[in-house]
């Protein structure tokens, strides 16, 4: 208890240490369901706050702050980078998605997304469903990637982009496009990482595959000829490109001393444990494409709503994501930076335009 007091009065509301700017934050409950969840718009200079609905249970309100202040301002960053029309937001719902979760605490958290009117458009993240999400369709129509909303799972444009962030990735490092013969790691075959190695196969790339999930690792190695390795190694192979496709985090003290590839580019989320660990990356010669741009595709897909189920423009949307990818490398080199910190700024840049028109 002393703790939790201690904390709050050190990080006091408006200067909590995840503040930056937050346009609006609301604690929501419903008492007959037990929902409890934070919403956070963090900016909607670009258009409505668009972000995941993440279900996690968390060890405090506090922990659940921190994670909504932090991934809505993320959120900012991504859809600004991505030039889509939208601010950023997040929700997270304070549960355990596998005990606590049911239709009527999803439709209670409907309920109060409805209330703020659209500025906060919710979608899926992680420990949420389908099913869950037309749940809270029934009571706002401010969602996405809902069946009656867009093209359905994200992870084909996810991957998608991810390729075409791979290709811009080795022109830039080796001066063409072309994989034929190039090595590529694959860490993590689920729904993006398994379509990546697709695309990279009839490239003509050699992959090596890696997953915890077996089944995932032989159909690979028969579909693709991959060569299989233990995924803790996965890092550590010589290789031109490692993508990884599994968690976040990966990109560590430990890890970074041991990677072979000249280039670093996949669709895991968070993939710098800190802002450390893109400097060492850096200092090693290794090329990092910033997590937030190449795995855009998704976000892209849900968001573009085309008449008739067409998906043209946002093909085109995340096809871009390479274009996007070479200008941030390119002014990397010139302004001596990481590639993160030019893509932060590149959205930051896009922001102050709008702010300023
Ligand atoms: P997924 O759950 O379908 O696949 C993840 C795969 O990684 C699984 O096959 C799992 O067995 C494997 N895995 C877990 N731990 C591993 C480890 N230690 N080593 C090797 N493999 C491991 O998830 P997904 O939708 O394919 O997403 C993959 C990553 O991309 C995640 O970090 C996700 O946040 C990010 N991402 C996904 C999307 C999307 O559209 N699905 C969009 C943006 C970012």
């Amino acid at each position: 208890m002393n703790a939790m007091h201690t904390s709050i009065h050190h990080s006091a509301v408006f200067d909590h240490p995840e503040m930056d700017g937050h346009e609006n934050i609301v604690f929501a409950q419903d008492h007959q369901t037990g929902l409890k969840a934070i919403i956070a718009v963090h900016d909607t200079t670009l258009g409505p706050a668009l972000g995941g609905c993440r279900v996690w249970p968390y060890d405090s309100p506090y922990d659940a702050l921190n994670d909504a202040l932090r991934l809505s301002r993320g959120m900012t960053y991504k859809n600004s980078l991505a030039g889509l029309p939208l601010g950023g937001g997040k929700a997270v719902i304070i549960a355990d998605p596998r005990k606590d979760k049911s239709v009527d605490l999803m439709e209670a958290f409907g309920r109060h997304v409805d209330r703020l009117s659209g500025t906060y458009i919710t979608a899926e993240d992680v420990g949420v469903s389908p099913d869950d999400m037309e749940a809270v369709a029934r009571f706002t129509d401010h969602v996405r990637g809902t069946k009656a909303t867009g093209l359905g799972d994200p992870s084909p444009y996810t991957a998608l982009g991810v390729f075409e962030g791979i290709k811009a990735s080795v022109a830039h490092v080796f001066g063409s496009a072309d994989l034929t013969g190039r090595t590529i790691s694959v860490q993590g075959l689920g729904h993006v990482g398994y379509d990546v190695a697709r695309q990279l196969h009839e490239a003509g790339a050699k992959l090596i595959v890696s997953d915890i999930h077996a089944p995932a690792v032989l159909k690979a190695i028969e579909a693709f000829g991959a060569t299989a390795v233990d995924p803790a190694e996965a890092h550590m192979i010589e290789a031109d490109v490692f993508t990884p496709c599994a968690l976040g985090a990966g990109l560590n003290s430990r890890t970074i001393p041991h990677i072979q590839a000249k280039i670093v580019a996949g669709a895991a989320n968070n993939q710098l444990q800190t802002p450390a660990d893109g400097i060492a990356l850096k200092k090693r010669g290794i090329l990092y494409a910033p997590d937030y741009a190449i795995n855009a595709g998704g976000v892209i897909s849900i968001t573009q709503v085309e008449p008739g189920g067409k998906d043209t423009v946002v093909r085109e949307k995340t096809i871009a994501i390479g274009k996007t990818l070479s200008q941030i490398f390119v002014r990397a080199e010139r302004e001596n930076a990481t590639p993160e910190q030019i893509a932060d700024k590149m959205a930051e840049e896009r922001l102050a335009a709008a702010r300023k028109a």
